[in-house]
């Protein structure tokens, strides 16, 4: 497996520090508002490289927080009157709820900045002691980036002229940095905001210590992947190398992945600029299925422009999968033999290229697009290998190649579960109707679909009953 590494700017063996275990940490969302699917992009993304690292027989620890305190955050409780703590409960739920529907499973922890202060205080004050921190008169600590001679490194940025570019910026407040690169590690309270005891003053963490800590206390001083999008290479994670690699004498992560952005109209989705879709609109007119698939129909390093045009041929290709699925539910239903020949036997041999090729094209830096393109081959091939007088065995094997490879996507194609009352209904009343004209080759046929779809149906005085097997 090659990964994309954006330190190395090269593309790596994937060799986890420990054989067979792979230690990941992926930022998450500050929780002031429901998501918008432009942080969807990096949760789908790692989600699947984390699904296709366990298809491959790899233990992945997968750690992702929430920040749950920051100036957004703040502002959205006093806007409503409320403590931080209930806009940040709230919208952690409602993130959560998001991700389910996108498939997104849970990380292995979520950790949330609130309740790691104590190691946050431990950080800094390590820090401090080293001489990679210092405490300004108002009680703020800096980041002192002139002592780490390797800050820079990852973001491959020239620092002279960053300094340059930064000392315009300077805020007012922050005129005792000693370096315009110097970052906040801790902050004094204003009035109004939630605050911790320190050894320095009442206030908050800045927000780059929490991922340095959690990453710590979760996975240990040394990790195989940190990720994120784009925007967090600098200066978030320049910084938090900054404070791990200073903290903890050693290598913060081996591996660095950041996906590129999701755009609109050619600019970056972000809710600064006003121009996003949550995840909550964008599932309210497709299926959230659809919006998993639109991700990964392009490489995780591709920008990614979203479009109503672009969903439309999303929604085309999702449902094309689900429907070779479901034609092989009905044929497997109907299959009048059992086990599989020798001829089935070969075609099953030459449906399983694909799953080779999806690997080779995870394998090259998770290219999800190729990736993809396999899968249809196998539609494909599905399609065309599968009506006729088949085996049950044959067909639930390509049904098993096909699941195989839309699990380790996270794409769900089995559908069962949301066959709606009102579908079946209509082909009950189809039946009924195809009766009615003697039709009853079609008739069976329409009872032999709905057996297929786990349907029992019972002809009673009252009228057709039905069930759910
Ligand atoms: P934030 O809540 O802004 O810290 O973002 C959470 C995650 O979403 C980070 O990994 C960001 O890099 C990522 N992200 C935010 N906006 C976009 C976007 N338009 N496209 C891709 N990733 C994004
Ligand atoms: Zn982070």
């Amino acid at each position: 497996m090659k990964l994309y590494n954006t330190m190395t700017k090269r593309k790596e063996d994937l060799e986890p520090i420990t054989p067979g275990q792979v230690n990941m940490y992926v930022c998450g969302p500050t929780v002031y508002n429901l998501i918008h699917i432009g942080n969807a992009r990096p949760m789908i993304v790692f989600d699947t490289v984390r699904r296709y690292m366990e298809y491959r027989g790899l233990k992945v620890n997968y750690v992702s927080n929430f920040t749950d305190v920051d100036d957004k955050i703040i502002k959205a409780a006093n806007d409503e009157g409320v403590d931080s703590s209930v806009i940040s409960e709230r919208y952690i739920e409602e993130c959560k709820k998001d991700m389910e529907a996108l498939n997104v499973r849970p990380a292995t922890v979520h950790p949330k900045a609130t309740e790691e202060i104590d190691g946050m205080i431990d950080m800094i004050s390590a820090l401090i002691d080293k001489g990679f921190a210092y405490v300004a008169e108002d009680g703020t600590v800096y980041y002192r980036t002139r002592k780490f001679k390797d800050y820079g490194k990852l973001s491959h940025k020239n620092l002279d002229d960053l300094r340059g570019g930064q000392r315009s910026l300077l805020v007012s407040g922050e005129d005792q940095k000693e370096d315009p690169l110097d970052f906040v590690l801790w902050k004094p309270k204003k009035e109004g905001e939630p605050y911790w005891e320190s050894p320095w003053c009442e206030g908050r963490p800045g927000w780059h210590i929490e991922c340095s800590v959690m990453s710590k206390k979760y996975l240990g001083d040394e990790i195989d992947i940190h990720a994120g999008g784009e925007d967090l290479i600098f200066p978030h994670h320049e910084n938090e190398i900054a404070q791990s690699e200073a903290a903890n004498d050693t290598e913060f992560a081996k591996y660095w992945m950041h996906n590129a952005f999701l755009n609109i109209d050619g600019s970056k989705m972000s809710k600064s600029a006003g121009n996003f879709f949550t995840v909550r609109d964008i599932i309210a007119k497709y299926d959230p299925q659809v919006l998993r698939f639109f991700m990964l129909s392009a490489h995780y390093r591709t920008p990614l422009n979203f479009s109503d045009e672009i969903m439309a041929q999303a929604k085309n290709g999702y449902e094309r999968i689900v429907t070779s699925a479901s034609n092989l539910d009905y044929l497997i239903g109907n299959a009048k033999k059992a086990a599989a020949d020798d001829e089935e036997r070969a075609k099953l041999d030459e449906a399983a290229k694909y799953e080779k090729a999806f690997c080779e094209a995870m394998d090259d830096d998770f290219n999800t697009a190729d990736a993809v393109s396999a899968i249809f081959e196998l539609v494909k091939f599905i399609n065309s290998n599968s009506s006729g007088d088949f085996s049950k065995e044959y067909l639930e094997d390509l049904k098993r190649q096909l699941l195989t490879l839309t699990d380790v996507c996270g794409l769900i194609v089995e559908r069962k579960e949301e066959l709606l009352d009102a579908d079946i209904d209509a082909l009950i009343q189809e039946r009924q109707a195809a009766r009615k004209n003697r039709d009853f080759v079609r008739a069976d046929e329409i009872r032999d679909q709905l057996t297929g779809m786990g349907i029992i149906l019972e002809d009673t005085r009252e009228g057709v009953k039905w069930k759910r097997a």
